[in-house]
């Protein structure tokens, strides 16, 4: 048996059933673009019949963006394609042109296959 600890209870209460004319619109700033966006007293209370506990951290712009790609890989794992990308660059050995399938993290090189291969000859795949 779990005890009541009435403290917590009335702080919870205290927090969750603010009188709706004490609510005011929020500034958040959103943590993919950094640029403040306004949580609005309909969302909070949105949020709060809906028992959602953290305020948004996205502007709607970056939500959505981040909901497309989320259901992209959905889709994509639904229909058991992996996803394939294929992005250009140079190899930073050879300097020719190439494509990978990854997005090459900032300030790593990146080599073509051959390259690649050749600095990693236990790696060459056997499929
Ligand atoms: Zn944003
Ligand atoms: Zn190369």
């Amino acid at each position: 048996m779990s005890q009541i600890n009435f403290d917590d209870l009335k702080e919870f209460n205290q927090k969750t059933f603010v009188n709706e004319s004490e609510l005011q619109d929020i500034n958040i700033s959103c943590i993919d673009c950094s640029e403040d966006f306004v949580w609005t007293v309909g969302e909070q209370i949105f949020f709060r019949d809906k028992g959602l506990q953290n305020p948004p951290k996205r502007c709607k712009v970056c939500k959505q963006a981040k909901n497309e790609r989320i259901a992209s890989i959905a889709a994509a794992q639904a229909s058991g394609v992996k996803q394939k990308i294929e992005v250009s660059v140079f190899c930073a050995k050879c300097a020719s042109y190439t494509t990978v399938p990854f997005y090459p993290s900032q300030g790593r090189p990146v080599y073509c296959r051959s390259c690649f291969l050749e600095m990693n000859p236990n790696l060459i795949e056997t499929e």
